[in-house]
């Protein structure tokens, strides 16, 4: 039997109404929305990004428009994203394009291949490629100054 894992988060009478590609769709927004709840859980903060608060208290403060968790730090009064510091920080795509774009990246494809792939404007996918390169600039020197 083929394995139909598009439809995993949907009931039968949902699934059978909709194409392969809206249920693709959906269950990429629904497995976006499962990656963020659990990032948020596990989510762990060594120093306040605002105020550099060591192990500082956190509270949840509230979604960012794109459902991003917001934490407010008990310490400063500021609030900030989960994802402060990751790849996703201060962008409107979500995990799952940043994946592709990496995937698309590493196997030297073009800009214009990537767009088309993830399905943003060429300048988009431009500078998520550009973003890529510096976080991976910037794990490099983190691993250089720490070993
Ligand atoms: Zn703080």
């Amino acid at each position: 039997m083929l394995m139909n894992t598009s439809s995993d988060f949907l009931v039968p009478s949902i699934d059978e109404k909709l194409c392969a590609y809206q249920k693709n769709r959906i269950s990429q927004m629904i497995r976006d929305y499962l990656e963020i709840n659990q990032q948020m859980d596990h989510f762990h903060f060594e120093y306040c990004p605002k105020c550099g608060q060591h192990h500082p208290v956190l509270v949840k403060a509230g979604k960012t428009k794109a459902g991003k968790q917001m934490l407010k730090c008990n310490s400063c009064k500021k609030r900030f994203v989960c994802d402060h510091g990751q790849l996703t920080y201060y962008s409107h795509q979500p995990q799952s394009k940043w994946n592709d774009l990496i995937i698309e990246t590493q196997n030297g494809n073009s800009l214009l291949h990537t767009a088309a792939k993830i399905d943003v404007h060429e300048s988009t996918a431009f500078r998520m490629r550009h973003k890529y390169l510096h976080f991976i600039e910037d794990m490099e020197c983190l691993i250089c100054t720490t070993s």
